[in-house]
């Protein structure tokens, strides 16, 4: 590399961002100062000041060569929207224009909502929608083919206030979590913190296929997985993809996809391949919630606009291919005061760590109250193929805490006192050159849904193309409620030390269930998690009803995150989802089935007939071809059969009016036409000559990247 060439990371960072830096660059320090404050606790920015940043932001843009903005928010479909408006003004009279953006247009938008999911919250014919600037989120410029765009993160509310997007009950639930968790700090003596911020670091994981092999599969292009694919004669179980070298092609990508991403302030860190061939990941460093899950979106977008620059399609589906991992998206969380105390962070001896341990305790009393809300949390049509499928992780929610933990915890279960921790000794490598390492207290757990990972939880079960917001969101309203109820407990005890001992002792007891530190693959796991009461949701339809539950709406409502009319309304668009997905899915299998894949087979079958009669005509033995000619017509036949009964459930489907009742029959009717279709396909992929077969194979598609 020549000098020329070298990255200035440090330069580059951010430098699509408008910063806090840059505001107090640009900004008169009082209108800097208001913004920060509104930034730090909220409130509200006065319009003479909103005015002011909006021209700083605007001038700083258009140096970089913006020439529209757009308020970037969050709808229900779980991407991102935006419609772009310019910085033009009217000219004046001599023909004169200049560009334009005034408080108003930063502080509020207002889209036409009409067309984004509200699961009935607002009738087409009240279609206001308005989007408000979110403060707490950066803006940032997002260049592309469109030209520059300046881009003002927001949240997505109706005409009457209700949340259209995932933004506003995250914000609303750190508010909480926030508010909740003060009040423990303070029973601590902490008198300094002003806030307590969740913290989010997001690991996703992708895949990456050929561009032209991906244009010859509707299935990849329609659905983002395959529909249809026998595997190939190598899958993973020689794990020698996972932490492999990084291929030249794969690795241009990843280095223009950090520079993208630095560009744009997300902390991309971390880059392997992952355990499937064609399988990576990209984890950034931990941020605030919120702009952990913006800054989530935009890696994703950014993955999959890069991969286009690399002759490349980037796959987000939680289970693309069959047979070979899926992907997900682990989420980690943790909880932080502002003036630097980790809540989540044990200490090296946990067992004298009274609020760590009375944190912890409303942690595990949290998951296991609301495990159904977690689930749903981390529920989308692509999971249902992972969760409580055939892939791992399972749908039941366990939690593992390590062998540490878990033994202050059972010390405290069974005697009310923790006297000691296990500590992590030293790791001897047995090498006189090598370091001799500290060990960590615990090993790692890598089949728990919901592990503690040294001083945060790692939330795994999350899809891979999913918003993280969700999850988040339900995090920091369920561990609220449970500080809410010990805070009131113990800010009313006359003997704090005594109460708040008892406290951990009850919660513990009462909600140890939840914790699992075995192998959550196993099937005894299952049987066993049966036995303790905990939920195993199978579904996302089946999931879906648990945001509405008494329990769910008494949560909610009490913190202010939802009205039990947005949860009404989210649990209709999750159904209308589901049912479109399916929908999608099965049209899509049934067109390549008719018109690519039975033609294929068809045609196939007429020459190896010719060849029986050749053969048979040159009097030679031609029970081979045959036998051949059976087999696949055999299998044709049964492939005809599943795609008229799959024909039949997909018209009944449409007739279904209800729509929880259509989402049940896409999961429970459709579902098991389309397996049942995808079946003799595959077998017949297998026995057909690869020159007929009309669509790149697993073996093309994962292996030739
Ligand atoms: P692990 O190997 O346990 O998965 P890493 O250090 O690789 O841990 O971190 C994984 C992700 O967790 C990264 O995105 C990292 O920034 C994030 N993370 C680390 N500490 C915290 C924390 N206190 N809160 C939230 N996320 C965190
Ligand atoms: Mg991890």
């Amino acid at each position: 590399m020549k000098m020329s060439e070298v990255l200035n990371v440090e330069e580059i960072f951010a430098s699509k961002v408008f910063t806090l830096g840059k505001m107090k660059e640009r900004l008169p320090k009082n209108v800097y100062k208001e913004v920060k404050k509104v930034m730090d606790q909220g409130g509200e920015l006065s319009l003479a000041a909103a005015d002011v940043v909006a021209k700083a932001m605007k001038d700083w843009a258009v140096e970089h060569g913006a020439t529209h903005y757009t308020h970037w928010f969050q709808p229900l479909t779980g991407i991102t929207a935006e419609k772009h408006d310019s910085f033009v003004t009217h000219p004046d009279e001599e023909g004169k224009m200049i560009m334009e953006f005034s408080g108003k247009e930063l502080i509020k938008g207002e889209p036409d909502a009409s067309s984004f999911p509200s699961g009935g919250l607002r009738a087409t014919f009240e279609a206001r929608g308005y989007t408000a600037w979110d403060i707490t989120s950066p803006a940032f410029l997002k260049e592309d083919a469109t030209g520059v765009i300046l881009c003002i993160p927001t949240a997505f509310c109706s005409y009457t206030g209700e949340a259209l997007d995932k933004k506003t009950p995250l914000l609303r639930s750190m508010e909480a979590v926030s508010e909740q968790a003060l009040r423990i700090v303070r029973l601590f003596g902490n008198t300094e913190a002003t806030k307590v911020v969740a913290s989010v670091g997001p690991e996703q994981e992708y895949f990456l296929v050929d561009r032209e092999k991906y244009l010859q599969r509707e299935d990849l292009i329609f659905a983002g997985r395959t529909l249809f694919g026998a595997p190939a004669p190598k899958g993973q179980e020689l794990e020698d993809h996972y932490f492999g070298t990084i291929r030249e092609r794969i690795g241009a990508y990843m280095k223009d996809l950090n520079v993208e991403l630095w560009k744009l302030g997300v902390t991309a860190k971390t880059q392997h391949n992952e355990v499937a061939p064609a399988q990576h990941e990209l984890a950034p460093i931990y941020e605030t919630a919120n702009i952990a899950v913006d800054h989530n979106q935009l890696v994703m977008e950014t993955m999959k606009k890069v991969a286009g620059r690399h002759g490349l399609t980037c796959l987000l589906h939680e289970k693309p291919f069959a047979g070979v991992n899926g992907s997900g998206k682990h989420n980690n969380w943790s909880l932080g005061t502002d003036n630097g105390v980790n809540l989540l962070d044990p200490g090296d001896t946990p067992n004298e760590n009274v609020q760590f341990l009375l944190v912890l305790a409303c942690i595990i009393k949290a998951v296991d109250t609301h495990a159904d809300l977690l689930r749903q949390s981390a529920s989308d049509v692509g999971n249902d193929h992972r969760l409580g499928a055939n892939e791992a992780p399972p749908a039941i929610i366990s939690m593992f805490l390590g062998e540490q933990l878990e033994d202050v915890v059972k010390q405290l279960v069974e005697t009310g006192e923790a006297a000691h921790s296990i500590q992590g000794g030293k790791l001897l490598t047995g090498v006189s050159t090598l370091p001799d390492l500290d060990k960590d207290a615990t090993d790692r757990n890598r089949t728990s849904p919901f592990a503690f990972t040294g001083n945060k939880f790692e939330f795994r079960m999350v899809g891979s193309s999913d918003s993280i917001a969700s999850p988040n969101t339900v995090l920091n309203a369920i561990v609220a409620e449970a500080f809410c109820e010990a805070a009131d407990v113990l800010e009313k005890a006359d003997n704090f030390d005594a109460a708040v001992h008892d406290l951990i002792k009850e919660y513990l007891t009462k909600h140890q269930r939840i914790i699992f530190n075995g192998d959550g693959y196993s099937d005894e796991w299952v049987a066993e998690a049966e036995r303790r009461g905990l939920p195993n949701i199978k579904s996302m339809v089946e999931a879906s009803s648990t945001l509405t539950t008494d329990k769910a709406i008494k949560l909610f409502e009490k913190f202010g995150i939802f009205t039990e009319v947005e949860l009404k309304s989210r649990e209709e668009i999750l159904y209308e989802t589901y049912a479109k997905m399916i929908n999608i899915e099965a049209l899509t299998m049934l067109d390549m089935a008719k018109k690519q894949i039975l033609p294929a087979v068809i045609k196939y079958t007429k020459s190896l007939a010719d060849t029986v009669l050749a053969v048979k005509e040159a009097g030679a033995d031609a029970s081979v071809q045959t036998d051949l000619l059976n087999a696949v017509s055999v299998k044709l036949a049964e492939a005809k059969k599943a795609l008229l009964e799959l024909e039949k459930v997909e018209e009944q489907a449409g007739t279904i009016a209800d729509q929880k009742e259509q989402a049940f029959f896409y999961k429970d009717q459709v579902r098991t036409a389309m397996d049942a279709l995808r079946a003799p396909v595959d077998e017949l992929e297998m026995m057909v000559d690869k020159k007929v077969w009309p669509i790149p194979t697993y073996g093309d598609l994962i292996f030739e990247v």
